[in-house]
């Protein structure tokens, strides 16, 4: 292993040689490995190789767990004013580099420099939000009798295997690290490869902020490192946010050599019911931010925007409009609305969900063209599309297409828009918009999804629980929810009186 200089004084984050330094973070150092298993990190406003990081092999898996878990040791025994202060800290690091952070952010991921901005804001809630939680991790003392009371204690779990997707790359590690780090858990932190900057910066800012070393670690790797991860024996829990295969696989490992507990945050295929007494305006803004965020690379998006027939008309003209004036470009520049896509695959796969509908019978009411931006000619660019005469037998009704494409679906009564919402295994999110409070929490009360969203869509709060059901997984990320997946239950029963004797 070989230990490289610690990367940077956060003051000038954005200038740093990050990209030469090293592919992990164990122990408190950026590390290099020696392994044979490169791979390319590419910016996808550019195409360009950024540079050539390693994923970890088993070997260093091992001794990643092995460092984590003597860290972890400690930490546990830390108290709670020590962690809160330190996570009060990583938000406060975060707020003040938030410009530069979200800069990597961009660069690593392709999204709007507005958007990274949100996001690395977002984090800096997190943070503080998990700061305080200190009091929801108290035990219960529970009186039985004159003799006898029991008591409970919440306790760390220990080593947290945490495994990320590439589409919100620094909140997705922080949703999982914040909260494991406040219950007394170390973390190693496994990025997407196609993603794997930002969690080395959260790193660092860890690291400034006091958390002792080898609490928080990050090694890059592909599904081979992550199997080497999920199987090891100290290595208790596995929080995993991805695809449904993937989703599945890793579920199975948990199995495999023990009885790990998971939380699976997967995909979704989500639906937008406008109603009938919906504002035009204000549910053209909902179906626009349900799709085309982070160029519609967002698990909980609304792809089936589900129109009361007696709105199609004027919410299609007004809907179309809006979209075409969206600016497609690089994501850098502050008046960018939608940036490049994660790689070229992903790019091409979108694309082929537009023509697959299109071959199918769709039409295309604006969009799906690749865009050459002046300078990044290579990056990875497409403009938002909205689709149209979509039926249930094609594909992008079906499954998931993590692309900003927009399927206007027009329903005739309120059961109708609700049956075609629920017409899908995943049941991560829902939306509707309406006027009516009552009508409102008629319907939200039969979507079958865990995020039910009423006139916005894929608002987020650390406070509010996130996570799926059916195929879209189960366990919840945010809210105090969270602190079950890394604590387990300890009961303790006391008897002040003589032992009981039955014999
Ligand atoms: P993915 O499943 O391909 O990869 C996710 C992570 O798993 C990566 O770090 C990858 O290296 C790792 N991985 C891949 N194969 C593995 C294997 N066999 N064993 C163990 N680990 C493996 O998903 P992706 O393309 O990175 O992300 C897109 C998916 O993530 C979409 O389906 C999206 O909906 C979902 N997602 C869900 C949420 C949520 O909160 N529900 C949030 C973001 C993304």
């Amino acid at each position: 292993m070989r230990i490289l200089p610690n990367m940077m004084n956060l003051n000038s984050l954005k200038d740093s040689k990050l990209l030469d330094l090293s592919s992990h973070f164990v122990g408190g150092n950026h590390v290099e490995f020696p392994s044979d298993k490169e791979f390319k990190v590419i910016e996808p406003r550019s195409g360009k190789v950024l540079t050539t990081w390693h994923f970890a092999t088993k070997d260093q898996v091992d001794t990643t767990v092995k460092t984590a878990k003597t860290a972890q040791e400690h930490w546990a025994n830390s108290t709670w004013m020590e962690r809160s202060e330190i996570l009060k800290k990583t938000a406060d690091l975060l707020k003040t580099h938030c410009n530069d952070i979200a800069y990597w952010e961009c660069i690593s991921n392709g999204k709007p420099i507005s958007e990274a901005r949100a996001d690395v804001l977002s984090c800096v809630d997190t943070f503080n939000f998990y700061s305080g939680v200190a009091h929801d991790l108290l035990g219960r003392h529970i009186p039985l009798d004159s003799a006898r009371y029991a008591y409970t204690r919440r306790l760390p779990v220990g080593v947290v295997a945490a495994i990320g997707a590439w589409n919100y790359p620094i909140q997705t590690c922080t949703w999982k690290t914040a909260p494991a780090l406040a219950c007394g858990n170390s973390v190693i932190y496994k990025p997407s490869p196609l993603s794997p900057v930002t969690a080395l910066i959260l790193a660092e800012v860890l690291k400034c902020a006091g958390l002792p070393n080898g609490v928080f670690n990050v090694i890059q790797g592909d599904a081979e490192t992550s199997q080497h991860l999920i199987l090891h024996n100290d290595v208790a829990k596995v929080s995993f946010t991805g695809s449904i295969p993937t989703g599945k696989k890793i579920m199975k490992s948990c199995a495999e050599r023990n009885i790990k507990p998971i939380t699976l945050e997967l995909g979704g295929k989500s639906s937008l019911i406008i109603l009938n007494d919906a504002d035009v305006d204000s549910a053209v803004s909902c179906a626009m931010m349900a799709n085309f965020y982070s160029q519609g690379q967002v698990c909980s998006n609304a792809s089936k925007v589900l129109v009361h027939r007696s709105l199609l008309e004027e919410l299609t003209t007004k809907l179309v409009n809006r979209t075409k004036l969206m600016k497609v470009g690089d994501p850098l520049k502050e008046e960018t609305k939608v940036g490049a896509h994660i790689s070229a695959d992903h790019r091409n796969n979108v694309e082929g969900y537009i023509n697959s509908a299109i071959a199918e019978g769709a039409t295309k009411l604006c969009g799906g063209d690749r865009i050459t931006v002046e300078g990044l000619e290579n990056g990875f660019y497409l403009s938002p599309c909205i689709l149209t005469n979509i039926t249930p037998k094609m594909k992008v009704y079906r499954e998931e297409i993590f692309g900003a494409v927009l399927l206007l679906i027009p329903f005739d009564t309120e059961e109708e828009a609700i049956t075609i919402a629920n017409d899908t295994d995943m049941g991560l999110a829902a939306g509707l918009v309406t006027k009516d409070l009552a009508r409102s929490y008629r319907v939200s009360e039969k979507l079958n999804a865990g995020n039910v969203y009423v006139n916005t869509f894929n608002d987020v709060s650390p406070l509010v629980p996130f996570g799926g059901i059916g195929q879209s997984g189960f366990g919840r990320e945010n809210g105090i929810a969270v602190l079950e997946s890394y604590t387990h239950q300890k009961s303790v029963f006391v008897n002040t009186g003589d032992c009981p004797n039955p014999f």
